[in-house]
C-alpha cells in the first residue's frame, strides 16, 4: 500500500489522487502484505465492529498475524494504540512493516508466544485472539484483565469453536456463526465458494 493514504493517519485529502484507505472497517486484504494467514475481509469488518474502539483505548491482538485487525483499530482514531503478539517472527516484521507504512506509531509488536508473552505489557481496554487460543490463554486473560476489559475471539476449528461454546455457557457473552459465501467462476458460469465457518465470541470481564 505504498500509493495509498489514509486521511486520518497522514492528514490529507487524497480523493482523486490515487487509492485512499477506505473509512470503514474492512479494507481490502491486499492493502496488507500478508502469507494467507490473514482474517479476510468481511470478518475483519465484524471482528472490528466487536471490538469496538473508542478514543483513548488500547488493544492487545494477540496472534496478530498480518496486524491487519491492530491496524484498522489504529486507523479509526488517531487516540487508539496496540500491542500485537506473534509468535512467529517472519510475520512479526511483517506486522511492524505494515504499521510503518501506515506511518502509525501507535503500534508495538511483541515476538512470543501468549500467554507468556502478555507479562509485562501495558493493560488493554479490548483484546482480540485471533490465534493462540486455548483454555489456558482464556483462563489466563480471565485472571489478568481488568473487569470491564472487553474480549473478542474467532474461532475456526472444531476444538477451538468447542471451547468457545463452554466458555460462553461459564462465562456470558455472545457466539456469531459467519458462514460466507462468495461468487466464483464455475466453468464458464458462477457457483459459491464457501469460506470455513467462523464462531466468534465476544465478551466482557
Ligand atoms: N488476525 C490475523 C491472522 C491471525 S492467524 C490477521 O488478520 O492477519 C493466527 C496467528 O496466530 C498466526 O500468525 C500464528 O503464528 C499466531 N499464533 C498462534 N499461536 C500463538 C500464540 N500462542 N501466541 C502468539 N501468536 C500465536
Amino acid at each position: 500500500f505504498d500509493d495509498i493514504a489514509h486521511p486520518v493517519c497522514v492528514g490529507l485529502d487524497m480523493a482523486g489522487a490515487g487509492a485512499v484507505i477506505p473509512l470503514a472497517s474492512g479494507w481490502p486484504d491486499d492493502f496488507f502484505e500478508h502469507d494467507g494467514q490473514i482474517t479476510k475481509r468481511p470478518i475483519r469488518a465484524l471482528t472490528l465492529s466487536a471490538l469496538a474502539p473508542r478514543p483513548g483505548e488500547h488493544l492487545w491482538d494477540i496472534g496478530a498475524g498480518s496486524g491487519s485487525v491492530s491496524v484498522e483499530w489504529l486507523a479509526c482514531h488517531t487516540a487508539l494504540s496496540a500491542t500485537a503478539i506473534e509468535a512467529d517472527p517472519a510475520r512479526a516484521a511483517r506486522i511492524r512493516a505494515n504499521a510503518d507504512r501506515l506511518g502509525a506509531d501507535r503500534m508495538r509488536v511483541v515476538e512470543g508466544a501468549a500467554p507468556q508473552a502478555l507479562h509485562d505489557l501495558d493493560p488493554p481496554q479490548a483484546v482480540f485472539i485471533g490465534g493462540g487460543l486455548s483454555g489456558a490463554l482464556l483462563a489466563d486473560l480471565w485472571a489478568r484483565l481488568a473487569p470491564g476489559t472487553r474480549i473478542v475471539a474467532n474461532a475456526v476449528t472444531l476444538e477451538s469453536e468447542a471451547l468457545l461454546a463452554r466458555w460462553q455457557a461459564d462465562h456470558g457473552g455472545s457466539l456469531l456463526r459467519i458462514e460466507l459465501a462468495e461468487a466464483q467462476p464455475l466453468g464458464r458460469r458462477r457457483g459459491w465458494r464457501a469460506a470455513y465457518p467462523v464462531v466468534q465470541w465476544s465478551g466482557v470481564r
